[in-house]
């Protein structure tokens, strides 16, 4: 293998382990002078690792961040963001990328029937929605309409998030035998999917029992893992996510019933916990109306969630004082939720009471090592991609700034920009 083909994240994973050897905040300005690069001046800086930067010129050249310098020391085109705090793009480890309302105002269903090219065009509009919130890589869990959104954004001239998508799901209806779930894991990786979505418990409408056998969950996480895919179980009860934890699947979804012994054990197995205690919910109840009458959304479903709303937060607040779990950010936006996102994180801070900076860090580094792309997103420094915004406030003394940022950076790309 010639060093040209050795991959873009181990590369950029060896230059940011260089810098954070060099044990300096400021990086020299050798590619500060370079008349390509942006500088993005700020007040302040997050880091995205639980670290806080004063004043500070970001230097961006391409796509990559190519240093990070005292502020006014920057050269190049500046974009002088005032008094704005720049941090990693919000990364969202759970959403539904083309679900939507249709023509109707209702959520699609067989009654209304819509074309290939609507459908795609909903999930550019979520996508661009997503991306103007400062959201700017999502994992979509997933439908296939997904592929087609998450190429076309990667082009560069639609302006939509970076996204990892599932594809369709895989459960009880996918088949019978561990083969059966082992052909049908090989074939979505055939067909382009980044990672397997599971679902191995009800939906919490119906009580959120278990739904797969263990040796079905192992081989769907053991073929995913041969295949080098991640995986991410929808998992309400305790015996769900337990069967997941000793699959060696990667995430746990929802997990709105958890019991502390099964976060503790989704911590000692290095399992991710990404609770999704409001902005779901709460969209539902906004939107009742569109969703009652739709396959599983009956007046006692609804009643199920509501009393799940109590549950969920009881959970999420046991989960915060577990040692080690690593709890990340995702929101299962849907259908009235893309370029909300950010609401659960307020949620989580401001009701569930997780500190601002570990919320931060959540929806950053954290998120993004639960992608398996740690050394490419997530965090601001030199050698990471430029997915950069930038808020009126500091994100880690209040949260709320994340509404709403001033500034959106993809891939080096400005894809918004309100000036001061
Ligand atoms: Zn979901």
């Amino acid at each position: 293998m010639s060093p040209t083909r050795v991959p873009r994240r181990i590369i950029s994973a060896l230059v940011l382990f260089v810098c954070t050897g060099c044990g300096s905040p400021a990086t020299p300005p050798s590619a500060g002078d370079d008349l390509n690069a942006t500088v993005l001046r700020v007040q302040s800086a997050l880091d995205g690792r639980g670290g806080r930067m004063g004043p500070s010129d970001i230097v961006v050249v391409g796509d990559r961040i190519t240093g990070i310098l005292p502020h006014g020391r920057g050269r190049g085109r500046v974009i002088d963001l005032g008094d704005a705090t720049a941090l990693p793009g919000l990364i969202d480890t759970h959403v539904h990328l083309g679900w939507h309302f249709n023509r109707e105002g209702r959520t699609p269903s067989s009654d209304v029937e819509e074309t290939a090219e609507e459908v795609v065009l909903y999930g550019a509009e979520n996508g661009f929605a997503t991306l103007q919130s400062g959201v700017t890589t999502v994992q979509s869990l997933g439908a296939p309409v997904d592929r087609e959104l998450r190429d076309a954004f990667a082009r560069g001239i639609l302006p939509g998030p970076r996204v990892l998508t599932s594809l369709a799901a895989i459960g009880t209806w996918s088949g019978a035998t561990p083969e059966d779930l082992r052909a049908v894991v090989r074939a979505r990786h055939e067909e382009g999917a980044d990672l397997i979505k599971i679902f191995a418990s009800a939906s919490i409408r119906v009580g959120g029992t278990p739904t797969l056998e263990q040796e079905l969950l192992d081989a769907i996480c053991g073929e995913a893992s041969d295949l080098g895919l991640r995986t991410t179980v929808h998992a309400h009860g305790p015996e769900s996510a337990r069967r997941a934890a000793m699959a060696g699947c990667t995430t746990i979804e929802h997990g709105a019933l958890l019991d502390r012994a099964t976060l503790e054990l989704l911590a000692e197995r290095g399992l991710f916990y990404d609770p999704n205690i409001d902005l779901v919910l709460r969209n539902y109840f906004e939107n009742e109306e569109k969703f009652l009458g739709v396959g599983g959304y009956t007046a006692e479903g609804f009643e199920q969630m509501r009393a799940a709303v109590p549950a969920a937060l009881a959970t999420f607040q046991e989960a915060l004082t577990v040692p080690d779990l690593k709890i990340v950010f995702g929101t299962d936006a849907l259908a009235g939720s893309h370029g909300r996102n950010a609401e659960e994180l307020i949620y989580r801070v401001e009701t569930g009471g997780q500190e601002a900076m570990d919320a931060v860090v959540s929806a950053t580094s954290l998120a993004a090592e639960s992608l398996g792309m740690a050394g490419e997103i997530g965090t601001l420094a030199v050698g990471m991609k430029a997915d950069i915004i930038a808020t009126r406030g500091d994100p880690s003394e209040q949260i709320g700034s994340l509404i709403s940022p001033r500034f959106v950076m993809l891939d080096g790309r400005v894809v918004r920009n309100d000036g001061h």
